[in-house]
């Protein structure tokens, strides 16, 4: 199928407004990304229209109204609708509790956005084998409902919400920030703040991770339900699955989850370095996602739902991501401190939320601004190497099961380990000495694992992976 059938189809599921969100991340590596150098308050400027600007309303509007309800001035400004996402989520039902904790959803609206709830989630690999799990992203719900029913939250939280307004540029000065925005129509202002928080995703200027997860798909109808190959089980979460070899020289993935009646959301992403990913390849994996659908399920496949991104990921093994000065705030994908390896920032948002609320509050009030960095769960100074070896799978044609057989015996493993210690992986807890003994059991079955590593990341890649795993584990 060619990118221009694609993007007809995306067109006719999701309207000329989603295509354009599309084109807009798949033209972003062929875009210099800088925000514009404005003015910089002077130190004696202690007037400010808000105290908090959110560059981007889309998962990280959940931010807002929290942070409207504890008294700060907050305006959001999003180069498209403010909550509109074009994604859906799973995550545990646990980590849902945390926003009813905080204030908010109430039990109530979780029933709402909850679409579906799973016996158990499974991965499963093309020739290996299929291994359950229980505990980890077991819930499916309404990203759209989630983010619509936080954006009337907002509003009568009295948040300020300009869609359609691109943030453009900003200058920091010692006490506040002025920020550029602009509309469709090149209709420029300028808002002084005391934080700019920047939550553009992968359009951020400071997105610099050096991973990149091009993900698309949706929500379809007609896929044959049942419990045979190819077949989607209405209770079952499919996390991750391969279903052949490389593909265009990259390790595709398929993920699947049922959600309301008839639905199942079906993704298909490949990670890769940032550096390799080139404009039009997101529009090309939906050309591949179309053509490949067959091969992962049976039936008669209607795109109901585009969903569709670039999530960064950071490997770990490079600096992290992170804005000039001390008042303007990356978060969300922006800053990719989620599992490289699950790319889960939705889960990683919910559990950083109370750290996340705390940094942002504590520095629109200080005169210093931002004093401190975020803290990183431990695992993934471990997991983001086996991110990397994703990104760069072997390219001898007699290699290219390569990724999917390491990705078995790794599962095969796990699977061999309590539950608790497959799915603490999956949920980005597992504590260092369990990954180690985790790493060491996968390499005994595949001992061909270490020289396959030195070739593809190079000494000094492994050199720094040691060095985290000595920090962060055995500290
Ligand atoms: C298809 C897909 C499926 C996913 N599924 C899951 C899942 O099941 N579970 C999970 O935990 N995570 C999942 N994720 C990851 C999760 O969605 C992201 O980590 C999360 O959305 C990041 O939130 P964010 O606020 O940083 O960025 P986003 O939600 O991407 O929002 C960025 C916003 O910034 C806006 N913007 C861009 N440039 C500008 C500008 N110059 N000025 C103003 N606004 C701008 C955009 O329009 C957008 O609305 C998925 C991601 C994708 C792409």
């Amino acid at each position: 199928m060619s990118a221009d059938r694609a993007a007809g189809i995306v067109r006719e599921a999701g309207g000329a407004d989603l295509l354009e969100r599309l084109q807009h991340l798949d033209a972003l590596a062929g875009t210099r990304r800088v925000d514009e150098s404005l003015d910089k308050p002077i130190a004696s400027d202690l007037s400010t229209d808000v105290d908090v600007v959110i560059a981007g309303g889309g998962l990280s509007l959940l931010y807002a109204p929290l942070l409207a309800a504890q008294g700060l001035r907050v305006l959001v400004a999003d180069r498209a609708r403010i909550g509109r996402a074009h994604r859906e989520w799973n995550a545990q039902l646990a980590e849902l509790s945390t926003l009813v904790r905080l204030g908010l959803l109430t039990e109530e609206d979780v029933t709402r956005v909850v679409v579906r709830t799973y016996a158990y989630g499974v991965c499963t690999w093309y020739e290996g084998g299929t291994y359950p799990v229980k505990g980890v992203l077991d819930c499916a719900f309404d990203g759209r409902a989630l983010l619509s029913l936080v954006r009337e939250k907002s509003e009568n939280a009295g948040v300020t919400l300009l869609d359609g307004h691109r943030v453009v540029g900003f200058g920091e000065g010692p006490s506040s920030v002025n920020v550029a925005l602009e509309d469709a129509t090149g209709k420029r202002r300028v808002v002084r703040t005391k934080l700019l928080v920047d939550a553009r995703g992968a359009a951020s200027p400071y997105a610099s991770a050096d991973l990149v997860c091009p993900t698309v798909g949706g929500v379809m109808t007609g896929l044959d339900e049942g419990t045979g190959p190819r077949q989607q089980d209405p209770t079952v979460g499919e996390i991750l699955a391969t279903t052949e070899t490389l593909l265009a020289g990259q390790q595709h993935l398929w993920e699947a989850f049922p959600g309301h009646p008839g639905q199942t959301t079906v993704y298909l992403f490949y990670y890769t370095w940032a550096k390799r990913f080139r404009p039009g390849d997101l529009l090309e994996l939906y050309a591949r996602f179309f053509e490949r659908l067959p091969v992962y399920r049976a039936g008669n496949a209607t795109l109901v739902t585009p969903t569709f991104g670039l999530i960064p990921g950071w490997s770990r093994l490079t600096p992290a991501p992170r804005a000039p000065g001390r008042r303007v705030l990356l978060v969300g994908d922006a800053a990719a401190r989620h599992s490289p390896l699950t790319y889960c920032g939705f889960g990683d948002l919910v559990r950083s939320l109370d750290e996340t609320l705390t940094r942002i509050t504590t520095a629109a009030a200080s005169p210093r601004g931002l004093e401190d960095t975020r803290t990183d769960a431990i695992i993934h100074g471990g997991t983001g190497l086996l991110a990397a070896m994703m990104a760069e799978p072997p390219t001898a044609p007699e290699d290219h099961g390569a990724v999917t057989r390491l990705l078995d015996t790794a599962f095969s493993t796990l699977h061999a380990m309590p539950n608790d210690a497959y799915a603490r992986l999956l949920r980005d807890e597992m504590g260092g000495r369990e990954f180690v003994t985790f790493l060491r059991a996968t390499a005994k079955q595949r001992p061909e694992v270490y020289a396959s590593v030195f070739k593809r990341l190079g000494p000094a890649a492994v050199a720094k992976w040691g060095m985290n795993l000595a920090q962060g584990f055995f500290a």
